[in-house]
């Protein structure tokens, strides 16, 4: 009995302890995942008949990560399942409704021409079915025959693209058939041949029909939002989905378009310019500019300051803006709103990755087709990077260490009244150019950065001196920037050398004071820090609450007077600031940049203080911020615009951290965004972004030192579902090692997300795209006829972006928007 117990208490005991050791083991595990993601997505993609999984691994285990699944939160619970009964009842009603995936074959010979192509997928006798279907060609067993086999195609299909080169266009057969008589889209779909996958029956979402109607409604009031907002600005809007929302104003579209040329017509390099400071000759006048709550207002002259009467240049009022954010966040919680984006986003990721296993012998072969290009040779933009830090650490210390050497006698700050030389500076840190390295330098992020942008933001001093960020990095110093000048030129001319790098560099202006526009101009035209590969944006720091607290300031109107008046001022009279007149020409826009995570309150009442009254010392929220620069930027715009002046844009830092709210400001006013981390947990925004094809400029490895890991980072997600997505560094000075910063953010991320050929080169011309690069020299890039919609629109000697991607993504987008549109005309 005794010993009966003994042992069952043994056994007991043994068993806790075998629970507690596999415990431990998962724990451990999971504590490992991280790391071990890789490995793991490798075991999935060779285990899961969906060998895609292996190069958009985030439909996996990784999915719960990118998007809260709505339907399995628990709040609703009832409603699913409601909802999932109304499905059935509907299905079997409707026998005919059962909507089943069938992938049309082009009614051409494309079966006869690679039958072993598809065959070599799913292979249709048994026993070498599951060897086969994980990436065939790579398995050991059947090495040559399988080179053999995969060659053969290769040459077949490269052999068709190229007898067909011209014959093998023909029109549109897909999807939106009907609506283009309705939409007037007759013209220019012509698209390649290649294995469509498409959806038949009626109803194709897989929510009940009123979900769909509802659905349909909703989004299509927050797409026409969005182009109001834009059109009142100047900024753009994407076409297709304008020609949806008004199909009259597709007759009424004045946009022309060119059409397509060789590079032997219209070369790939665009003439250079002859003196580039050269100015729009244009009279000054004397216009009067007085804000308005907030907002400028323009005046043809005093008398009409008097009377009150602006020239009506329309914006929208403070009250209509906090209307519609409300209506936007009301959109974005909407339970069933929720489900049906993130079905269509599910949707849209898994019919590319059946689109990538269907066509992807295709894709290269048309890229291989192409004689010349390559992706070391198309355009890329790098979207995103700020001009204190393009340069990287290595090139840094290289000029810091040139310039000791060189200059050591130069006078370059004053301190507590006392003039100082380079030499000098460096001897009060005791310091000799011998002693200077990389690691002393200190300005590299490291895990230490991880969600601490505090500690980030002080990266920003070399060997954390002040002192050396303001002789080096700062445009406005004792030098009037010229060692900054210079190292931005170094920057400027490797671009250069490199043919197709270019870069958008941000410029600081503070806001502190009226002064601070012109000396930049000063700087940039007296440095001549124009090139041909680069443009600037001016990012504006939102440090209202420093500024205040320095009793620099009493209010936050004072910062918007001293950014646009200057502006305002030298639009009207060119000759009052003629150096800020020249430089302008070069400016595509604004960015709004700061710790996004910093604590604030996100949503705003219509009684909030107007500028003039924001004397609080706490700084206003970031929609606040961007609701004011939108509106000083559209009366700006359309100023400009009657001048025959260039405009400018809104490119905040959005969604990188804090409240999702920062994402709807970006959607509803800004042209595109940089980061958009957050969306992946936002679906309605996130499909969006999508239908309106609001560019997203992400910096992965940027993230990855700040907010997130590089294997958790949406952008091939995103990528997948049709996002307009570029990729861009941010800071190289901070998270690069190599020459060229843009390439390797590429090439890592080629390589961690196996992104093909064909992504790299779609990266690239959706980085050209989205870019404020002038219109003149994108036709050069892309291709005189790059305006126009869909394949159309592709040159691939230019981008070796193969047609066939081109045509998938336009009649996918074609297709979510008819869907929508279908459901909101039938409901009415
Ligand atoms: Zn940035």
């Amino acid at each position: 009995m005794t010993e009966k117990k003994e042992e069952e208490i043994n056994n007991k005991k043994e068993r806790k302890e075998e629970q507690r050791n596999t415990e431990k083991e998962t724990n451990s595990k999971r504590e490992r995942k991280e790391e071990q993601r890789n490995t793991e997505e490798q075991t999935i993609s060779s285990e899961s008949p969906s060998y895609t999984g292996s190069r958009f691994p985030t439909d996996g285990p990784d999915f719960s990560n990118e998007i809260s699944a709505p339907y399995e939160v628990p709040q609703f619970p009832i409603e699913q399942i409601e909802k999932k009964l109304a499905i059935q009842r509907q299905i079997t009603v409707k026998n005919k409704m059962i909507t089943k995936i069938t992938l049309k074959n082009v009614p051409n010979d494309v079966g006869s021409e690679s039958p072993s192509y598809t065959g070599s997928r799913f292979p249709t006798d048994g026993p070498d079915f599951s060897n086969e279907i994980s990436a065939p060609y790579e398995v050991p067993q059947f090495p040559i025959e399988q080179i053999e086999k995969k060659l053969a195609i290769q040459r077949q299909i490269t052999v068709k693209v190229l007898e067909d080169k011209r014959s093998h266009y023909e029109p549109s057969l897909v999807g939106a058939v009907d609506e283009q008589d309705h939409l007037g889209m007759e013209e220019h779909d012509f698209v390649p041949h290649f294995q469509r996958v498409s959806i038949s029956g009626e109803d194709t979402s897989g929510v009940p029909l009123e979900d769909l109607e509802k659905a349909s409604r909703l989004l299509i009031t927050a797409l026409k939002l969005r182009q109001t907002y834009m059109d009142m600005s100047h900024q753009s809007f994407c076409n297709t989905t304008a020609r949806f929302i008004c199909p009259e104003s597709a007759q009424h579209n004045e946009i022309k378009h060119d059409d397509k040329q060789s590079i032997e017509e219209h070369g790939i390099h665009p003439p250079s310019r002859g003196n580039p400071w050269e100015a729009p000759d244009i009279p000054d006048n004397t216009y009067v500019f007085k804000a308005h709550q907030g907002v400028y207002h323009v005046y043809v002259d005093e008398e009409h300051v008097q009377k009150n009467e602006p020239i009506n240049y329309p914006y929208p009022n403070l009250e209509t803006f906090v209307t519609d954010m409300n209506t936007m966040c009301q959109m974005i919680a909407d339970g069933p709103l929720k489900s049906f984006c993130y079905r269509r986003l599910s949707y849209l990721s898994s019919k590319f990755q059946l689109h990538v296993l269907l066509n992807e012998l295709r894709e290269l072969a048309s890229q291989k087709a192409v004689p010349h290009r390559d992706f070391y040779n198309i355009r890329k933009v790098d979207t995103h990077i700020h001009a204190a830090s393009c340069m990287n650490q290595k090139h840094l210390l290289r000029f810091i260490k040139k310039t000791l050497k060189n200059h050591a006698d130069e006078v370059v700050t004053v301190t507590d009244g006392k003039q100082m030389t380079l030499k000098e500076v460096f001897q009060s840190m005791n310091l000799t150019t011998y002693d200077l390295t990389v690691d002393m330098l200190d300005v590299h992020a490291d895990r230490n950065t991880f969600h601490r942008f505090d500690k980030f933001n002080a990266k920003y001093n070399p060997i954390g001196e002040s002192r050396l960020r303001e002789v080096f990095l700062k445009t406005d110093n004792y030098l009037n920037g010229k060692y900054f000048a210079r190292i931005i030129n170094e920057v400027s001319s490797d671009l250069e050398e490199s043919k197709y790098q270019n870069a958008e560099l941000r410029l600081s202006i503070y806001g502190k004071n009226r002064e601070e526009w012109d000396k930049l101009a000063k700087w940039a035209i007296e440095s001549n820090v124009y090139s041909d590969n680069v443009r600037w944006l001016i990012q504006i720091p939102r440090l209202y609450d420093i500024f205040k607290l320095n009793k620099l300031m009493k209010n936050f109107q004072e910062i918007m007077d001293n950014i646009f008046l200057p502006l305002l001022e030298v639009t009207a009279r060119p000759t009052s600031h003629p150096e800020l007149h020249k430089f302008l020409q070069y400016i595509i826009g604004f960015d709004s940049v700061d710790d996004e995570s910093k604590p604030e309150n996100p949503l705003f009442e219509r009684d909030v203080p107007t500028p003039d009254n924001w004397t609080d010392d706490e700084n206003p929220p970031y929609a606040y911020y961007q609701y004011y620069m939108y509106a000083n930027i559209a009366v700006l715009n359309h100023f400009r615009a009657e001048r025959g002046l260039n405009t400018f844009v809104l490119r905040p830092h959005c969604g990188e951290a804090g409240p999702i709210q920062h994402l709807i400001c970006g959607y509803m006013l800004s042209e595109n965004i940089s980061h958009g981390l957050l969306l992946r947990k936002v679906p309605v925004l996130q499909y969006l972004y999508y239908l309106a094809q609001v560019g997203i400029a992400m910096s992965p490895l940027s993230n990855n030192s700040l907010f997130l890991n590089y294997h958790r980072n949406p952008l091939p997600e995103y990528l997948a579902r049709g996002l307009v997505v570029s990729l861009s560094t941010d800071d190289p000075l901070q998270f690069h090692f190599t020459k060229e910063p843009l390439m390797e953010e590429y090439s890592i991320a080629a390589q961690v997300w196996k992104l093909s050929s064909c992504d790299m080169c779609e990266l690239a011309r959706n980085s050209v795209l989205m870019s404020g690069f002038p219109h003149k020299m994108k036709q050069y890039w892309l291709g005189p006829n790059y305006t126009k919609e869909g394949v159309a629109g592709n040159d691939i000697t230019r981008t070796n972006v193969p047609d066939i991607r081109v045509a998938f993504r336009y009649e996918t987008l074609l297709d979510e928007l008819s869907n929508i549109f279908k459901a909101y005309h039938k409901s009415g």
